[in-house]
């Protein structure tokens, strides 16, 4: 039985041969179960020495098998790029940062192989290691996102999962350009199992993240999978109009029955209503914005990912 491992590699020259030795332990121990491997290497336009390391481990061995993009696309791109070569029975993705413990896959091949699930995830359950702030937000942004879209989407679920063939085959099918993998994971169902597991740094090299990107990718999630904030603007369209009436009832109570005038009537009050009215004016537009623009850019229909050099296609395994 073929098992497909797919590594997104962004400017990954120091740890991939960590990560490299460790899947060959993983094979070699796996081999007397009957199960055989490729590892798919996709090199999302790295800057450095990425594509010639891959190329090294290539030269010396049938199972590498590698994608290169003409430039950086992403994890997201590079993940489906992995997903369309994988021709395993089973396919897990992991980072090449050994993050993603390869100890844990054999566990997971396990689950698979008892028929226990369908997906076999990883979660972290500790974000030691990473910056106060960070998780902080992280965790946040799991409360939000997740009383707005249907499905559920675990803290501290990762990229990290073994899937089988027909999981993989509905992933593909949501073949949108602005991919929110953790949403389209729990999107597309199925029996899923979780593993849980403690923080691990990674092991060369630094996060390619910075925190405006991981802004930038919640805000994704959250419009790629819901169109709750579209409503929010509408509630709170109608809340401020509701209250500028009260305020009216209020005024004109005060005028024509209790006849009471103000000499210099509400300056302060009048200012801070236009700019709070005029705020919300333009949040709603912000929002909007937020959908149509997705929507301009996914009616532009382009691919997700050009390859540069793809070893992948037209290859017996
Ligand atoms: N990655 C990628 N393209 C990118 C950014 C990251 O393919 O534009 C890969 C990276 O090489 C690694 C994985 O995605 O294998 C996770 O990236 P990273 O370790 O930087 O993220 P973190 O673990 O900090 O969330
Ligand atoms: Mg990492």
């Amino acid at each position: 039985m073929l098992i497909s491992l797919i590594v997104p590699c962004y400017n990954e020259e120091q740890s991939l041969p960590y990560l490299y030795e460790a899947l060959c332990d993983l094979r070699g121990s796996e081999e007397k179960n009957g199960k055989a491997f490729e590892f798919i290497f996709v090199n999302d336009g790295s800057r450095d020495n990425t594509a010639g390391v891959i190329k090294g481990f290539a030269a010396g061995d049938k199972d590498v098998r590698y994608i290169f993009f003409s430039r950086n696309f992403g994890k997201e791109a590079a993940m489906y790029a992995g997903l369309e070569a994988s021709r395993g029975e089973y396919v897990a993705i992991l980072d090449a940062d050994m993050q993603d413990p390869p100890s844990l896959i054999p566990e997971m091949i396990r689950a698979l192989d008892n028929d226990e699930c369908d997906i076999i995830a990883a979660r972290r359950v500790t974000r030691k290691g990473e910056p106060v702030i960070r998780s902080f937000f992280a965790r946040m942004f799991y409360k939000i996102i997740n009383r707005m879209i249907e499905v559920e989407i675990a803290d501290g679920a990762r990229d990290f999962r073994l899937m089988r063939r027909i999981v993989v085959d509905a992933i593909l099918r949501l073949s949108e350009k602005q991919r929110f993998s953790k949403g389209i994971f729990a999107w597309v169902g199925f029996r899923t199992k979780w593993i849980e597991h403690v923080n691990v740094e990674r092991v060369a090299g630094e996060t390619k993240w910075s925190f405006w990107k991981l802004f930038k990718y919640a805000i994704d999630g959250i419009v790629a999978f819901t169109t709750a904030p579209l409503r929010l603007a509408t509630i709170a369209g109608f809340a401020s109009a509701f209250a500028a009436f009260l305020y009216m009832i209020y005024y004109f109570i005060r005028a024509v029955i209790l006849r009471i005038y103000d000499t210099v009537p509400g300056y302060p009050s009048l200012l801070c209503f236009i700019l709070f009215i005029g705020g919300l004016i333009l949040m709603a537009l912000g929002v909007l914005g937020e959908y149509i623009g997705r929507t301009y850019i996914e009616t532009k229909g382009r691919p997700i990912y050009i390859t540069a050099e793809d070893e992948t296609t037209g290859r017996d395994i």
